[in-house]
């Protein structure tokens, strides 16, 4: 049992999760957020838990598909070659990464997380009562070529030795499970079976969050500062000063904990993956997408949520808070109205978020080492809606020195920290 009052600080899926969890360890949990849970990246995301995202973006591969990526003109991949100089450490870190043995490290790692994940999922969304936003049909990797099918093999056999069901489909077996699509531009794609979605993330965050509070749990809307040691605790200060007293405190702001971090002189080596959505009217004829799919050669992930088909885009590397710079989205839409029909823009400015990550493509759960009571949870990349649950488990464990549910020392901040 944990007999303390914690503070978790950042109400995206992973900071709720983790209030939740803390909670049902008997710790007297507060929640903090400067705006209402599941408002930031864990609103915008493409909702999907995917068994099948274990490939991190920096894989042995990656050498080779370099020289096109650095021309800076993909819709996959887009830079701020000012970011990137600033933040050369990162980049060079990211790229040493890019070898067999981090990548089978890494692959190993987040499947325990994932997999960890989705059970704890299926658990909170049944007692929160919102079993009914989650699709267990799987999502659909679309091949505009056989050549470009063949240069997924990597992809296929990491997910085969790692048991995630899928099925190989040519145009007819793909026109026989999303009608929708234009199959003919597609001659081969993939069917993910282990993989499930949500129609909202934004909501799925939000009614968990609403659970916390219905069994207990505190949550403070404030934006924070920064720390200070208080004994044998710490306080928590806010923007106008205010600070809060708590014997232990998570730090989960998502892509914002390096901004925080930095407040109390520690340096984490995360770079933002900016991405953007747009919500689409369904386009004219009776058939609708049933599942998510991710368009591999137009670098976008399409997705039914209850706001419409959420388009959201391949990767940014820019600043946290730069203006926007929309312009793989506008890519992704021209390639996404030749994949099926799609209606008018549903709202009048794209939507940014940013994927934070950390040069191994996991995330950072455990304790800061040399600061007794302070945990950290973020650096979640491209999974933080599917792994938040898993993150919540394995943290409560640590702390409260129980068992952990899966190896928690690929995750352990000493990596970088
Ligand atoms: C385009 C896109 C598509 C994605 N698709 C998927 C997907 O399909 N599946 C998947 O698993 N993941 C996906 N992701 C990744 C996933 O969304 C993130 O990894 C995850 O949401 C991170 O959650 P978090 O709780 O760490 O951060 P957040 O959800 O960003 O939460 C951090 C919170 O901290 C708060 N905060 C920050 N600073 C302060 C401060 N100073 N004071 C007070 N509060 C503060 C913010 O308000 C925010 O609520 C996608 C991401 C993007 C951008």
């Amino acid at each position: 049992m944990l007999n303390s009052r914690v503070a978790v600080l950042g109400a995206g899926m992973v900071g709720v999760a983790t209030a939740l969890e803390l909670q049902s360890l008997g710790a007297q949990v507060t929640l903090m957020d400067r705006r209402n849970p599941g408002q930031e990246t864990s609103y915008g995301n493409a909702g999907v838990i995917a068994r099948s995202s274990l490939m991190p973006f920096n894989h042995p591969q990656l050498w080779k598909s370099l020289p096109a990526l650095l021309r800076n003109n993909t819709a996959a991949l887009r830079y701020s070659k000012v970011f990137m100089l600033r933040n050369m450490g990162w980049g060079l870190s990211y790229l040493r990464h890019a070898t067999h043995s981090a990548f089978q490290e890494t692959t190993a790692a987040l499947d325990a997380l994932i997999r960890l994940s989705t059970a704890e999922h299926q658990r909170l969304l049944r007692e929160t009562g919102q079993a009914q936003r989650l699709r267990d049909n799987g999502w659909i990797f679309l091949y505009r070529s056989h050549a470009a099918f063949d240069s997924g093999q990597l992809g296929r056999d990491t997910m085969a030795h790692f048991g995630v069901r899928t099925q190989v489909l040519d145009a007819r077996a793909l026109s026989d499970l999303e009608p929708v699509l234009h199959h003919d531009l597609f001659p081969k794609a993939l069917w993910v079976q282990d993989t499930y979605s949500v129609d909202s993330p934004g909501q799925v965050t939000a009614g968990y969050a609403r659970a916390f509070a219905a069994r207990g749990g505190s949550i403070c809307t404030r934006a924070l500062r920064t720390l200070q040691r208080n004994g044998e605790g710490w306080d928590v200060l806010d923007d106008s000063g205010q600070a809060s007293y708590f014997d232990q405190v998570v730090v989960a702001l998502g892509p914002w904990s390096k901004q925080f971090m930095g407040t109390l002189g520690v340096n984490v080596p995360m770079a933002f993956e900016r991405g953007y959505h747009m919500h689409y009217a369904p386009g004219a004829g009776p058939a609708r997408l049933q599942r998510p799919v991710y368009d591999t050669g137009g670098a976008y992930v399409l997705s039914p949520m209850e706001q419409g088909l959420r388009l959201s885009t391949g990767v940014e590397l820019n600043d946290c808070d730069a203006a926007p710079k929309p312009v793989q989205l506008e890519l992704a839409e021209v390639a996404a109205r030749q994949a099926l029909p799609l209606g008018e823009r549903l709202e009048a400015a794209p939507w940014m978020g940013r994927r934070p990550t950390l040069p191994d493509c996991r995330p950072i759960i455990g304790a800061m080492p040399g600061r007794r009571g302070l945990w950290l949870a973020f650096g979640h990349q491209h999974v933080g809606f599917s792994t938040g649950t898993g993150t919540a488990k394995l943290l409560g464990a640590l702390m409260t020195g129980q068992a952990t549910p899966i190896d928690a020392r690929p995750f352990r901040a000493e990596r970088f920290l």
